[in-house]
């Protein structure tokens, strides 16, 4: 699809300040994506725009709110985190109307440290109401804000300029810029999005599999599984075809009783390989195994990007108890992975099955993104001073700069005087810190050394 390349603009904000009267407003009701399949698009709204010439793709964080249990802090922030990560813009909207409030405020410092383009907007403006908040919301630090009425569509061709302006030059979208160094970067490739779907046998990966296509459509026959080595089983969803692979394999392992645990690991990897996002499905009710763990450090090892699926939902008893004890052992155990997208569901039932897939999605998107090199250095120039680079043989390192060489997974290249002697724990300080300023949670990311004269 087309859609691919376009920049794209997010609306967020808290609940309520007009994010989704103004996304109806700049993307027209006849261009709104509506799609019929079930369960597929209703966890984010998006839709293009055409803004002084430009066609940008917009997303709506409205609504998303609902999906995350927590406090409203953590739900803004949940919801929208995704979305502000592939964002060329942010168009950050408050209520002019009841001013600034600390939900506001909160959600203004934590965007501030995405490093992300943002235009605030101080919504429900129309007449003069709202000017005394519209100057208040300087002292949110993001710049000027811009004083418009979504509802009752003032100030609408001046969002539209100023958005236009903001974005990245026409050819050259940042995230998805031509590779710097010949040969080095893996193209994203035209086809669909390769998935492979693993974990131990009857955690439910055959079961999954089945509610996402919405039908028997898996081979079932007694034999049938056990004879082929694989077959294409393709899913849609509105961003077009994804494709699983190993599906047969999946079911053969089902199959075979004796040597389950051997061969789920030796066959994974050759599933892993062939995917671009793995979804590693866990039974809810058993909790993780050190089998699960070892799934998650072959991913982590291949570069892929993963998310993970607690399964058998309807099973468990006391939820809020287990998803902590196995979010805790998956912090503790996988920390490569930090930050790594976890979706709950049945499988059996069906219930928030529908998350998965904008959950692959997102995790895509963001195991391709790139980072601009000013960005990447005004950050690390940053982490430099926060962390001044250890003492090596009684000599400071000098470290100079860094660039991203690749996507897929993204892979840093750190220049430096003796670079390549930084310590473990400091290679460590910087790769948590580009994942969690870039947001690239459940993508591996790399870190490359190299030394200059
Ligand atoms: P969201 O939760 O941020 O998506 O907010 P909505 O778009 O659902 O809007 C919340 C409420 O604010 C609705 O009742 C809208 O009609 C109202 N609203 C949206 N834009 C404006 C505006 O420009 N002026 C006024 N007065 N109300 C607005
Ligand atoms: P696979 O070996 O990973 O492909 O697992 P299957 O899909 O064959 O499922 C193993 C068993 O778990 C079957 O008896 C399923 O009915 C059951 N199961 C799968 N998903 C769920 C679920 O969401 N809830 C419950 N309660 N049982 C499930």
């Amino acid at each position: 699809m087309t859609s691919e390349n376009l920049p794209v603009v997010v609306i967020a904000g808290r609940p309520n300040v007009g994010k989704s009267t103004l996304f109806n407003r700049l993307v027209g009701r006849r261009q709104a994506i509506v799609s019929d399949m079930p369960g597929v698009t209703r966890d984010r709204k998006e839709g293009e725009a055409l803004l002084r010439g430009r066609r940008v793709k917009l997303i709506d964080t409205a609504g998303l709110e609902e999906a995350a249990p927590d406090t409203l802090y953590g739900r803004m922030r949940a919801s929208s985190e995704s979305a502000v990560a592939m964002a060329d813009l942010v168009l950050f909207c408050i209520d002019a109307r009841s001013g600034i409030t600390p939900a506001d405020a909160h959600f203004a410092s934590w965007l501030r440290r995405q490093n992300r383009p943002v235009l605030l907007i101080a919504n429900k403006a129309e007449g003069q109401a709202g000017t005394n908040a519209a100057l208040e919301a300087y002292s949110l630090g993001l710049g000027t804000p811009l004083a418009l009425s979504a509802e009752h569509g003032e100030g609408i061709a001046d969002l539209m300029g100023e958005i236009a302006e903001r974005l990245p030059p026409a050819e050259k979208n940042r995230r998805r810029e031509a590779p710097k160094t010949e040969g080095e970067e893996e193209e994203r490739p035209a086809g669909p999005l390769r998935l492979a779907i693993i974990g131990r046998p009857n955690a439910g990966k055959s079961t999954l599999l089945n509610c996402l296509l919405g039908e028997e459509r898996m081979i079932t026959g007694p034999e049938a599984g056990l004879t082929r080595d694989s077959i294409a089983v393709e899913l849609h969803d509105e961003h077009g075809p994804i494709q699983l692979v190993d599906t047969a394999g999946m079911r053969k392992r089902a199959r075979v009783e004796q040597h389950l645990e051997k061969m789920s690991v030796s066959a994974s990897i050759e599933a892993l390989k062939m995917a671009e996002v793995v979804v590693l499905v866990i039974d809810a009710t058993l909790g993780v195994h050190e089998q699960d763990l070892q799934i998650g450090r072959l991913i982590e090892r291949e570069g892929r990007a993963c998310v993970i699926a607690l399964n058998k939902w309807d099973a468990v008893e006391d939820r809020n108890a287990t998803k902590k004890a196995i979010l805790d052992r998956l912090e503790i155990s996988l920390a490569q992975v930090r930050g790594i997208p976890v979706v709950t569901f049945s499988a059996l039932t069906g219930a928030g099955v529908h998350r998965l897939l904008p959950a692959v999605r997102d995790v895509y998107e963001i195991w391709n993104s790139r980072v601009s090199t000013g960005e990447l250095n005004r950050w690390f120039e940053d982490a430099l001073e926060r962390h001044q680079p250890p003492l090596v043989d009684g000599r400071r390192l000098k470290l100079r700069y860094m660039t991203q060489v690749k996507a897929r997974p993204p892979t840093f290249l750190l220049f430096g005087t003796r670079a390549e002697q930084l310590p473990d724990s400091y290679k460590r300080y910087l790769v948590n810190g580009l994942r969690e300023t870039f947001h690239m949670p459940g993508v591996p990311v790399r870190l490359q050394l190299r030394g200059t004269k």
